[in-house]
């Protein structure tokens, strides 16, 4: 995913955690990282952006790859919660019923994992040591690992982060489809460009180019919008998935049957070509997308949100 999807969909996990209904003791927790989300809002864009910039872990940490395998063994996915796009696009991928490899060395999953744990790890030091001490953490420095996070839960949910096809060569189509997302952003919400940053609503969240607000009425962002808000949230990550890494393994495993609903088996860099990769599959690319940016805006909200619950707990 691109730097301005990655900080439009933490913004918009931060504002799913808002519009929550949640039990009470819940929406403390929430309201606490709502307010400290605010504070440290303007470093959103480069935060979520460091790993592609700076971290450079690409080829690794941002992918969890499988690749089909078809001996007649089934497959193991574990669940997602019934709400998700994920869960219900994939229900019936005749994939379910084969096994999979993983490409060596990608370890998407554990990066979540142990991001997760970097972010609680620091708010306890910070909160144990005195105020000056050499080591403690600022909160600057842990808004950072906390955007950072949203970014590897985000391309969890990227199709092509998950299948082993290399649909960044050839006709680029990897590329090709988060220009989309980032485009379409770029189109509808105001960029404070020089400061790296965007122009904020009075709720604190990116600006709608007022010019455009009739416009945005037919865009896939606005349907993401819509369909959130019809969306219960709950802090569930899907039965047995017991933390972070069960998560985003349960996550990757379907955006991996997601890409082959999309770009169907048969296919791959070689015959793809750039006027028929959006309708090849049996998903279009506008569904494709809600599904995408809909999850992600969810599993962001629900992985901060257990986290910071976490710490808070913690610290009574
Ligand atoms: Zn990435």
């Amino acid at each position: 995913m691109k730097q301005y999807s990655h900080a439009w969909l933490a913004f918009m996990a931060i504002k799913r955690l808002e519009d929550a209904e949640l039990a009470k003791a819940d929406e403390a927790y929430a309201a606490s990282l709502i307010k400290w989300f605010k504070d440290y809002k303007d470093g959103v864009i480069q935060g979520a952006w460091y790993p592609d910039m700076i971290i450079k872990d690409m080829a690794t940490s941002h992918v969890l790859k499988f690749t089909p395998v078809k001996d007649g063994s089934k497959g193991s996915f574990k669940k997602l919660p019934d709400t998700y796009f994920l869960c219900r696009h994939c229900k019936n991928s005749p994939l379910k019923n084969c096994s999979y490899t993983v490409d060596k060395d990608n370890n998407l999953t554990d990066r979540c994992e142990s991001i997760a744990h970097s972010v609680v790890d620091n708010l306890k030091m910070q909160t144990s040591e005195e105020k000056g001490s050499p080591i403690a953490p600022n909160n600057n420095h842990i808004a950072t690992i906390l955007f950072m996070l949203s970014h590897y839960v985000a391309d969890a949910h990227v199709p092509f982060h998950c299948d082993s096809r290399r649909f960044s060569e050839g006709k680029n189509i990897h590329g090709k489809l988060e220009d989309v997302w980032d485009d379409e952003i770029k189109k509808y919400f105001l960029l404070d460009k020089s400061n790296e940053r965007f122009f904020y609503n009075p709720q604190g969240y990116p600006l709608l180019d007022k010019g455009k607000e009739t416009l945005y009425k037919d865009s896939f962002l606005k349907k993401v919008e819509e369909n959130l808000s019809k969306r219960d949230f709950s802090d569930s990550f899907g039965t047995d998935n017991k933390n972070v890494w069960d998560f985003m393994s349960a996550i990757c495993q379907h955006s991996y049957l997601l890409s082959y609903m999309f770009i169907p088996e048969g296919n791959d860099h070689t015959n793809v070509t750039t006027a028929n990769w959006k309708t090849l599959g049996a998903i279009s690319l506008e569904d494709l997308s809600i599904a995408v940016l809909c999850d992600a805006i969810d599993s962001i909200a629900k992985v901060y949100f257990r986290i910071w619950r976490r710490y808070k707990k913690w610290e009574k």
